[in-house]
């Protein structure tokens, strides 16, 4: 028999607490000045010797208030013009997201709690709640499996693959199992897109989330991830890690709709600065 997804686990008061859009707007212009910032070394970008980019935050990244966001230093007038968002983005803008391990096989439901929680649970509860809120601002937003067949050559402006990471603690390790990361590959046609798609979603995943970027964790599965060699060579993509199934479960689980708002913010921001 195959594994029952639990897709209709909901937290009550979770989808109705609504963020003001002005607390929205604050948090994408700082995600805005985040990304100025990367053309002022506020924002390394590593190029690691295996052919993959990974996005490291600057020290200001590492803001423990939530949601304040932290925007670095770059004053505003410095920063090479970036346009805000719009409330009604173009809709021919197109989205896709992939909800790591969804349908892609009865057996394969990515990192498993000892309680049974999933992680394939907890990546499609996020990335539908994406896929929603990228609709109502106006966007065409895909809601993908891990190995949807729509992935072969799929063009988009952008793809996001969601996931999550170990349901172990890890106790004492430094620094703690805890935090996201983002990353993306640079071998592509479009390596300052995807450099820039990673910066906004680093940030703004920050800013929204409270949560570290944490590094040195990325893993092969993320560098070499199979679906950056399936779609479209001209489709901007990353994938990230939202969090630690372990020490990260309840802001995952408990609140999944602010878990999305960050990666939405970071696409908008994406979009913006196109
Ligand atoms: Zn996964």
């Amino acid at each position: 028999m195959g594994h029952q997804i639990q897709h209709g686990v909901q937290y009550p008061g979770t989808e109705s607490r609504a963020i003001p859009i002005a607390s929205r707007l604050v948090v994408i212009t700082a995600c805005l000045a985040a990304i100025a910032s990367l053309f002022y070394g506020g924002w390394e970008t590593k190029v690691r010797s295996r052919g993959v980019v990974i996005a490291t935050p600057s020290p200001a990244l590492h803001a423990t208030a939530l949601p304040v966001p932290s925007p670095t230093p770059v004053p505003l007038s410095s920063a090479p013009s970036t346009p805000v968002p719009t409330p009604h983005p173009d809709p021919g803008v197109r989205i896709g997201i992939v909800a790591g391990h969804w349908a892609s096989d009865a057996s394969d439901t990515g990192a498993v709690c000892p309680d049974g929680l999933t992680e394939v649970e907890v990546n499609f509860e996020i990335a539908r709640r994406v896929v929603k809120k990228l609709e109502e601002l106006g966007y065409q937003a895909d809601l993908l499996e891990e190995y949807d067949a729509r992935l072969e050559e799929y063009r988009a402006d952008a793809l996001v693959s969601i996931h999550a990471d170990s349901c172990e603690t890890f106790p004492g390790a430094t620094p703690p199992a805890s935090g996201f990361k983002v990353a993306s590959v640079v071998d592509s046609m479009v390596p300052e897109a995807e450099a820039r798609l990673v910066a906004c979603l680093s940030q703004c995943y920050a800013a929204r989330t409270g949560m570290y970027f944490h590094a040195n964790s990325i893993t092969y599965d993320m560098l070499y991830y199979h679906n950056f060699y399936e779609i479209h060579d001209q489709t901007p993509a990353a994938i990230i890690e939202v969090g630690f199934l372990g020490n990260d479960r309840a802001l995952l689980t408990e609140q999944p709709d602010l878990v999305a708002q960050g990666i939405v913010e970071g696409i908008v921001c994406f979009i913006a600065g196109q």
